[in-house]
């Protein structure tokens, strides 16, 4: 399996081999070394691809409780808001591409609300132990971008429950999301990209100290820093890893060269055994 065709960057060599989870008894089928994934959105895979099985989550699914609405990881969560606001009941705030799994992983959010705010559970399997758990949100240690999976790569977030919101009138909450749509294409570039490249240092932006230390526009090979948004990294046509890489670091030298502040990747950069690799 090309890795190049399960990101957003369309980056990535080839992995060993490819399972995808339809049902609980599919979790037994999975061997070492393994990677999980979702949409890779927020993934930046080795040119040398990855050695062992790439896991997705294959079985979408949600429904709504007396208390919540239970939903599987795998479900594509643009499209599980809008089933959501069909039925009734608004996740607008969550509005940005990928899985629940992933967005739950990297604690995804936007200044209005990240994924934990909105949880009640999480179901996960321990692929050491091979057993399910349920931990109430608050059990599970969150802040911003980071969730407590960042530590425990050996555990597949399986499904959520999410707190009920209050209904509301459909029409109001698609009027909301098509805003938000709209909103979004005006201030982000199209392309091949996994959304903002680096985390926002506290109470700074990224994408300002990248302007500001003259990135926009700076490009090595395919790979582009955004014209139209500066932490938005794109790969114009046949970036690889490695351009993606230098172009990362020479932002990160120039915006610590100018503001002292060290930026850290939000994208999950990773060498072909799946090991984080820093900047
Ligand atoms: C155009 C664009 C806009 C974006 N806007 C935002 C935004 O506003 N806010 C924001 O926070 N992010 C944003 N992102 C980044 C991305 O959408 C989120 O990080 C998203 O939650 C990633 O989900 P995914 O399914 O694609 O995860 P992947 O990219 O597939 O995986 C990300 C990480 O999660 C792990 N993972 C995935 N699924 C599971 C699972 N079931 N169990 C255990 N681990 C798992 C993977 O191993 C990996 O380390 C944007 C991306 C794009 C391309």
């Amino acid at each position: 399996m090309n890795l190049s065709k399960l990101n957003s960057l369309k980056i990535g060599g080839k992995a060993d081999s490819y399972l995808e989870i339809n049902n609980p008894e599919d979790l037994q089928k999975i061997t070492s070394p393994h990677l999980i994934i979702g949409k890779g959105t927020n993934i930046l895979f080795s040119d040398k691809g990855f050695r062992g099985q790439i896991v997705r989550l294959h079985n979408q699914f949600f429904q709504a409780l007396n208390d919540s609405i239970k939903a599987s990881a795998s479900c594509n969560l643009p499209s599980f808001v809008i089933n959501m606001a069909t039925m009734g009941y608004d996740f607008s705030d969550l509005s940005w591409p990928g899985t629940i799994g992933g967005s739950v992983f990297g604690n995804a959010g936007t200044p209005e609300a990240d994924t934990f705010s909105k949880l009640l559970e999480i179901t996960y399997f321990d692929l050491k132990e091979k057993k399910f758990h349920t931990k109430k949100n608050s059990e599970i240690p969150n802040s911003y971008r980071f969730s407590d999976f960042k530590n425990h790569r050996d555990r597949l977030i399986y499904e959520v429950k999410f707190k009920k919101p209050q209904k509301k009138q459909s029409k109001e909450i698609l009027n909301t999301i098509k805003e938000k749509a709209k909103k979004r294409a005006e201030i982000q570039p199209k392309g091949k990209n996994a959304g903002s490249f680096f985390k926002n240092p506290k109470n700074n932006s990224a994408g300002r100290l990248i302007d500001l230390a003259g990135c926009k526009g700076l490009s090595i090979n395919d790979a582009l820093c955004s014209p139209i948004h500066a932490n938005f990294l794109i790969n114009q046509k046949n970036a690889t890893q490695a351009d993606m890489i230098e172009l990362a670091k020479i932002i990160k030298k120039r915006v610590q060269d100018k503001f002292n502040i060290i930026l850290e990747p939000e994208v999950q950069i990773l060498d072909e055994f799946g090991k984080t690799i820093n900047l």
